[in-house]
């Protein structure tokens, strides 16, 4: 099956319909052009339908960078437990040594 485009600057070409969303180049003027995609409307769907995929969408979602969150890990006395920023090596409560190992994994 023969589709047929023009090229950016009006050349009428022709091209296999199975090279459709490839790129060429047009013989005359040597301008870079994508071939259009043969449209099949009902095949396509009905294929997609039974197959029950979804139409893949190739374009990358970017998601909203999550904002830096101060989430430092904390610890617990283990004497008072009071919970401790994990900077701290001396509990400001009950004043106990707190070494970097002793985590409370939360
Ligand atoms: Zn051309
Ligand atoms: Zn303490």
């Amino acid at each position: 099956m023969t589709s047929k485009l023009r090229c950016p600057n009006g050349h009428k070409l022709s091209f296999d319909a199975r090279d459709g969303g490839k790129q060429a180049m047009c013989p005359k003027c040597h301008s870079r052009l994508t071939l259009p995609q043969p449209r099949r409307e009902v095949s396509d769907t009905s294929i997609l339908a039974v197959l029950g995929a979804p139409p893949a969408d190739r374009s990358i979602v970017l998601r909203p960078t999550a904002p830096a969150a101060p989430s430092a890990p904390r610890r617990v006395c283990p004497r008072c437990q009071t919970r401790i920023s994990a900077g701290f090596q001396l509990c400001p409560n009950c004043r106990t040594y707190l070494p970097a190992s002793c985590r409370d994994d939360l």
